[in-house]
């Protein structure tokens, strides 16, 4: 007998959260005697633990707008001791004093990430409809015609790895190859001199954000920005916000 879903549930609640008062002294013997000696139920643990503390983690860094701000930062700077061009430099340093207001902008891209128990998702969602209302009401997903299982019929479903976004001005497309790891973002070219600068912010690990300045192409009527061979994890997309207020404004640094 494995253990069941319910222990499952309680048992890795009590790792994550560092408390195990959910579960009596014997049960809690029983599952770890157990584990010790089915690999099947110790796989199982190690998915579930996986994939509660990526979300754990996740909410707990959302909620931290420091933290997230900070990282954004860090990736605008980084962009700024690379860039050679002074009028780029300019629009990353307005960019950069804007900062303390939180991104109006934000998407979060979930490559390859785990969810429930082995399942890989990929996904691209408003990180949150508060921290971003430009966007609500405005995004949505490619509608693609799937064949229901069982049936010749079809019905429309969204395809999660492409969205459409509207703000006051333009249109964008967003991308995300889950196979080559690449996310394409396309911006309407409606004969602005170039389009806004996006961000990508690696949400863990150590690699810093990496902001696309340059290398965008210009063909049939969009701007197309590709970030390439993006390793699996979760990210903050997030464009050059429309209004920059004046470096008078800016705060601390
Ligand atoms: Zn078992």
């Amino acid at each position: 007998m494995h253990i069941n879903r319910d222990k499952t549930e309680r048992y890795i609640r009590g790792l994550v959260l560092h408390d195990f008062s959910e579960l009596p002294t014997t049960e809690l013997n029983e599952i770890e005697m157990h584990l010790d000696a089915c690999d099947t139920c110790a796989d199982v643990f190690h998915e579930e633990y996986r994939a509660l503390q990526t979300l754990l983690r996740w909410n707990i860094r959302f909620d931290n707008a420091l933290v997230i701000r900070d990282r954004i930062r860090r990736g605008i700077e980084a962009a700024l001791v690379v860039c050679p061009d002074a009028r780029r430099k300019q629009r990353l340093q307005r960019w950069l004093s804007a900062l303390p207001a939180i991104p109006k902008a934000l998407l979060k891209v979930c490559l390859l990430v785990p969810k429930t128990g082995r399942r890989l998702i990929s996904q691209i969602t408003l990180a949150d409809a508060d921290a971003a209302p430009a966007f609500a009401g405005a995004f949505r997903y490619e509608m693609i015609p799937e064949t229901a299982r069982g049936s010749p019929q079809s019905k429309l479903l969204p395809n999660l790895t492409k969205v459409m976004i509207q703000d006051s001005t333009e249109l964008k497309t967003i991308s995300l190859q889950e196979a080559t790891g690449e996310l394409t973002v396309e911006i309407e070219d409606y004969g602005q001199e170039e389009p806004e600068y996006c961000l990508l912010v690696p949400i863990e690990g150590q690699s810093e954000a990496s902001v696309q300045t340059e290398g965008y192409s210009r063909t049939g009527g969009r701007f197309r920005y590709t970030f390439k061979g993006l390793p699996p994890g979760e990210y903050l997309l997030l464009f050059e916000p429309d209004a920059i207020p004046s470096p008078t404004s800016e705060v601390e640094s």
